[in-house]
């Protein structure tokens, strides 16, 4: 069996996919051979000239510490590692590399030269900074189920504080660190040849895809005004976005309405305004609700991001919550069914059931929220909320918050919504 003697990436399965996408596509631009292989396929390790593990939780590194056969320098990095590293100041072993903070420029430069490698080995360093203009991902080429992943932008103008993501890079890169647009028109180059390649699905990618201060999407509004021409099918376009830059964007959005399906994520996150400014996000229920009802007049098949526990939750906050649910119930009810169905839908569990963390329930009527204010809602409530302060304080991942959560609610078999 052949195996490429260059590089391999290994440990990063629970990884956010677009860190993984971007990683990958960026080395393999630079004409770097990348092979990604797991725990289980470590037999071989003795072939490479240099491996980078992107670990995603302890046990990654601790089955990674226990890897035999791994001779050749080792970059460690990525989210994790930048969360977690630093605060245990664990020290690179003497072949290893620790990245802190952006990696994909600095792994670049590691992987292709190996006196930065002998340079760096056993030290832990900063990653610099990456401007993606001017390089060809090759993530348009590869479909999968007939969707593309196509990265348009780096970084993240916000600090939501849920999380670590933006804050964590503030801190290391103060204002340096912003949100940076790939050009438009190699977002454009890359769009036509998915659809070429039987395409109908195109995932917009990126930590933050739409600014909401709407002439820093130059990029986008470029792709925009090229995408006019059309393409020789229309497909849909899957893309995270944010209440405000919903209602500061409508133009963009209407322009690339023109060409596209638009299936945005709405990231509402609460209808609570206390915990939205706990959050942080930079926005407040009505901005939610305004942002639902551009969403509803465009008939767009959208869907929601929403927290519905998190350790601040208070009766008063729930009470405001259900309040604003009946509004959007409201708005959305002009909706054809499938496309409410999809709001109902959870994000988190892939399921329709409230309380597993689905976020809305579309046809409470007066006599469910009644029932949902019964003492035995607010009981099981209070479980659920004592269970995620003592998560939270273990935790640093919002998911595994919510998973964990979501989790014991199911098997506490809670008994509304159901
Ligand atoms: S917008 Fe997304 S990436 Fe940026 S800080 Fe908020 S959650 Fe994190």
């Amino acid at each position: 069996m052949q195996h490429p003697t260059a590089n391999l990436i290994l440990g990063y399965e629970k990884t956010c996919n677009c860190e993984r996408d971007i990683l990958i596509g960026v080395l393999r631009a630079n004409k770097i051979e990348v092979l990604e292989i797991g725990f289980d396929d470590s037999a071989y390790l003795t072939k490479y000239d240099v491996a980078i593990f992107i670990p995603s939780s302890d046990r990654d590194i601790q089955m990674f510490d226990s890897l035999r056969g791994l001779r050749c320098p080792t970059i460690i990095a990525g989210r994790y590692v930048s969360n977690v590293f630093p605060l245990s100041m664990r020290s690179p072993r003497s072949s290893q590399i620790i990245v802190i903070g952006e990696p994909y420029k600095t792994i670049t430069e590691l992987t292709s030269k190996q006196t930065l490698l002998d340079k760096f080995v056993g030290r832990t360093i900063l990653g610099q900074l990456w401007n993606p203009t001017g390089i060809r991902l090759p993530s348009a080429t590869e479909c999968v189920n007939s969707t593309v992943s196509i990265l348009t932008s780096i970084g993240c103008e916000k600090c939501c504080a849920y999380c670590p993501y933006g804050s964590l890079h503030r801190k290391i890169y103060g204002d340096n660190f912003s949100r940076r647009e790939r050009s438009g028109i190699e977002v454009f180059e890359e769009c036509n040849l998915a659809i070429r390649n039987g395409a109908n699905t195109i995932q917009f990618v990126a930590d933050q895809v739409f600014s909401e201060v709407s002439h820093n999407n130059e990029q986008l509004a470029l792709l925009a005004s090229l995408c006019k021409m059309g393409f020789t099918s229309r497909v849909s376009l899957v893309f995270n976005i944010t209440p405000t830059a919903v209602i500061n964007n409508r133009e963009l959005l209407l322009a690339l309405d023109k060409v596209f399906e638009l299936c945005p994520t709405l990231s509402i996150e609460s209808l609570d305004d206390r915990a939205l400014q706990l959050f942080d996000v930079g926005f407040c229920a009505d901005d939610a609700i305004q942002a639902v009802r551009i969403l509803t007049e465009w008939d767009l098949a959208f869907r929601f991001n929403y927290i519905f526990e998190h350790p601040w939750k208070t009766e008063e906050g729930l009470s405001d919550e259900l309040e604003r649910m009946t509004v959007i119930a409201e708005i959305v009810s002009g909706l054809a069914p499938v496309r409410q169905l999809l709001l109902a839908g959870d994000l988190f569990t892939h399921t329709y059931r409230a309380l597993n963390g689905a976020p809305l329930e579309l046809h409470m009527s007066l006599a469910n929220r009644k029932r949902c204010m019964s003492a035995a809602f607010l009981n099981v409530l209070k479980v659920a909320l004592d269970t995620i302060v003592f998560e939270a304080t273990q935790l640093t991942i919002r998911d595994d918050v919510m998973h964990s959560l979501i989790q014991r609610c199911w098997l506490a078999r809670f008994p509304l919504f159901s």
